[in-house]
């Protein structure tokens, strides 16, 4: 290996790279230095981590345009970026690439409260939209635990969810319209502010796609009105089999809470002393259920809801009795994630989802694998959308630890796979689960996202490597998908 000329070969071709990028953009916006660049070196998957070549902070569309211009004549890799808070490595950069920072982007465009629309700069924050939009009665559903810091772009990306998504649906259900800039640096505008578009429909397919597909620039998203009342219900279990059984008998009955969530002991005992919500922490399960609407809906809704849980064997039930209450119950779902940091050096966050009714036999599962693998794991999550969230708590300095969690993490994705799931729910693949692909989609399945991709990235240059393996990557994961008992492409060498 000749160290010396590939580092003196990353030189040139940086200096190459940083000086375009600088005729094009305007002063301050091409960051180059190592002190300027390493603050983007990873995303919320900490653990995982690569120096960008250069990162760009555009201020407008025009700023994009340019720097794509240049990228692909200069055939550089793009990453694009919002706040660095998603956790499959999607927004990782690439060693030679350039990472497009949204952090400028971030003006609300427009709110119109007649329509019920705001037209939004991808870097805005997503509670910075129901922040605008609360004085006029408004909201945006889609509440990510990291609302406070996550941006609409990274929304868009990856289809994220939150807690009111059982109700009122995902980022996909709540974005009218994208704008976007392609590779080929063309401006393009997928669905629109009528309630149907005409044409294909690109935004469904878009929404989700890893910033693979193109770069946003400008959303449109749906606001819904604040409801009069909610009040959420706390109801523990002695069980985490009857809180999730408890869980698919809610859905059963015809609710349709406003939010479902679930945390088992460990959750809630590690949350508990850091925000004193008020949580049953001898209970080996708490469900957290919400309704919301007009205060007499709420009322029988939650009277329903209580009979519910207690013929599923609740062994304690309290209900949110003021809107500080309310909030009180949910700061613990919210920080459940920080709150782990307190009880382990390092954790990795799980996201796959499963048909409820499938909970509790996948919590047994993931109980002995605590056991297989000797790791602790705390499971807090979208009981109510089956979108799990086990994290697996390790010490990235013991050696061996960080490998018994990835693995610890892909047989629970395994596990989502056997019982009807899928590998995630609202985190996305990234890098963290590109190998799990293999094990869901087969060959031919693989093919066609590949060939969706090259239709809008013709350079093949957006966020190249992350959520599609290659065929290449699958055999050496030796864990192609089989079925009806044949294994694709028998003739090619395992490892
Ligand atoms: C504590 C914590 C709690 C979380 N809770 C939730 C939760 O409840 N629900 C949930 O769904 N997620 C959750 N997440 C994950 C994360 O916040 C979301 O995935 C979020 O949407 C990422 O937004 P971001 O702005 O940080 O994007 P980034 O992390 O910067 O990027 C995410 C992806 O979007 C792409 N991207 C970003 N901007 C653009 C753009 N303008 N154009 C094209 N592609 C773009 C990137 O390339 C990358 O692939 C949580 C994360 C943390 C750290």
């Amino acid at each position: 290996m000749n160290a010396p000329e590939t580092a003196q070969f990353a030189v040139a071709r940086q200096r190459e790279v940083v000086e375009a990028l600088r005729a094009a953009l305007p002063k301050g916006a091409v960051l180059f230095n190592e002190e300027d660049t390493r603050p983007y070196e990873c995303d919320g998957l900490a653990a995982y981590r690569q120096l960008p070549m250069v990162v760009v902070l555009p201020a407008d569309e025009a700023q994009v345009i340019a720097a794509i211009n240049v990228c692909r004549r200069l055939r550089v890799p793009i990453v694009p970026r919002g706040a660095g808070t998603g956790l499959s490595g999607g927004a990782m950069p690439i060693a030679d690439g350039v990472v497009i920072s949204t952090a400028r982007l971030s003006r609300i465009v427009k709110l119109d409260a007649y329509s019920r629309t705001a037209v939004v700069q991808p870097g805005v924050r997503n509670l910075a939209i129901s922040e605008a939009a609360g004085a006029h009665g408004l909201y945006y559903a889609p509440d990510p635990s990291s609302q406070i810091a996550c941006t609409i772009g990274g929304n868009v990306a990856e289809n994220s969810g939150g807690v009111h998504c059982l109700k009122y649906g995902l980022t996909v259900h709540n974005v009218l319209r994208v704008r976007m800039v392609t590779i080929d640096g063309e401006v393009a505008e997928l669905g629109g502010e009528a309630l149907d578009a005409p044409g294909l429909d690109l935004l469904a397919l878009f929404i989700g796609s890893e910033g693979m597909l193109g770069v946003v620039t400008e959303v449109t998203v749906r606001l819904i009105p604040k409801p009069q009342q909610a009040r959420v219900i706390m109801a523990s279990f002695d069980d985490v089999v009857k809180g999730g059984n408890a869980v698919a008998s809610v859905i059963a009955a015809g609710i349709i809470p406003a939010g479902l969530e679930m945390m088992d002991k460990t959750s809630s005992r590690m949350v508990e002393p850091f925000v004193h919500a008020g949580y049953d922490t001898d209970a080996e399960a708490i469900l957290l259920c919400e309704s919301d609407g007009l205060p007499d809906e709420v009322d029988e809704e939650i009277a329903r809801m209580e009979a519910v849980f207690r013929e599923a064997g609740a062994t304690a039930l309290a209900v949110s009795q003021t809107e500080a209450e309310r909030l009180k119950f949910w700061s613990g779902r919210k920080n459940a994630f920080p709150a782990a940091g307190r009880i382990s050096p390092d954790y990795y966050c799980m996201d796959g989802t499963i048909p409820r009714k499938n909970l509790a036999q996948v919590l047994l599962g993931i109980a002995d694998m605590e056991i297989k693998y000797g790791l602790r794991c705390a499971n807090v999550f979208h009981a109510g959308d089956g979108n799990l969230h086990p994290l697996i708590l390790f010490d990235a300095n013991q050696p061996g630890e960080f490998d018994r969690a990835e693995h610890f993490g892909a047989e629970i994705l395994e596990l989502c796979v056997a019982v009807g799931g899928t590998i995630t729910g609202e985190h996305g693949v990234g890098i963290e689960k590109i190998n799990s692909m293999c094990v869901q989609f087969s060959q031919a399945e693989l093919d066609a996202f590949r060939a969706v991709k090259q239709a809008f990235d013709t350079a093949l240059l957006l966020n190249p490597d992350k959520a599609i393996p290659s065929l290449r990557r699958c055999a050496e994961y030796g864990r192609m998908h089989v079925r009806a008992g044949k294994l694709p492409f028998a003739d090619l060498p395992r490892f």
